[in-house]
């Protein structure tokens, strides 16, 4: 745990002040991009009207950590990572409303449905997670102005946290498998077309 966190009793309210929907670049995987464009009943090839390949800023680049990155040709980086798009004008992410607040709630993102805790385990112990929950823990950022809804309203329902936790564990690790083989074909020049919509276009029509 870094310095920056606490442990913390899981009094949480969400205000619905959308602080959250303007401060990040939601970083996407198949899944939720699946259940996004299901739920808004569109066809795969209409993902990139709402997402997009991006390198995120310097200073925030180290919370991207974790996160694949992706390469492809079109878009001369190696720290592309995939996210929802943004507003260009307000810079909140495209499915925020102020009135409606968020539109796809149902279906958004698995990162945006544990904000704003931080969860952590053991990383060799990752399979295990799956039947042992126990291991997982979590906390927030010390500097807890960042979400009026930290130490509101009741406590958290720790299991359902913990069941959204190995959800995104899975669907990371699948996601991230997913990255890796397209990586390696784009490398050795496997890939024809390499460009982002074909990207998009692997991850939504193809297993591997
Ligand atoms: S910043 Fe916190 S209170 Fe505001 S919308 Fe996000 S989760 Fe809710
Ligand atoms: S998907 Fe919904 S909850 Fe997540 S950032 Fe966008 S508007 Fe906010």
């Amino acid at each position: 745990m870094s310095k920056k966190q606490k442990k913390i009793k899981y009094d949480f309210e969400c205000q619905r002040c959308g602080k959250c929907c303007s401060l990040y670049c939601i970083p996407c995987t198949n899944n939720d991009i699946h259940r996004i464009l299901n739920f808004l009943k569109l066809p795969p090839e209409r993902a990139s009207d709402f997402f997009e390949l991006v390198e995120p800023d310097e200073e925030i680049l180290e919370s991207y950590e974790d996160v694949p990155k992706i390469l492809v040709e079109d878009i001369g980086s190696e720290n592309l990572v995939l996210v929802i798009k943004s507003d260009i004008v307000e810079e909140y992410c495209y499915f925020y409303d102020d009135e409606k607040k968020c539109t796809i709630y149902p279906v958004r993102p698995l990162v945006c449905r544990f904000f704003p805790f931080v969860y952590e385990y053991e990383e060799d112990s990752e399979a295990d997670l799956i039947d042992n929950q126990q291991d997982i823990s979590f906390s927030v950022y010390e500097d807890s102005n960042y979400c009026k809804g930290i130490g509101q309203g009741k406590e958290f329902d720790i299991n359902k946290l913990k069941e959204v936790t190995v959800q995104t564990i899975k669907e990371d690790m699948e996601f991230e498998k997913k990255v890796k083989i397209w990586n390696v074909k784009v490398i050795f020049n496997q890939i024809k077309n390499c460009e982002e919509r074909d990207f998009l276009n692997y991850i939504l029509n193809k297993g591997d």
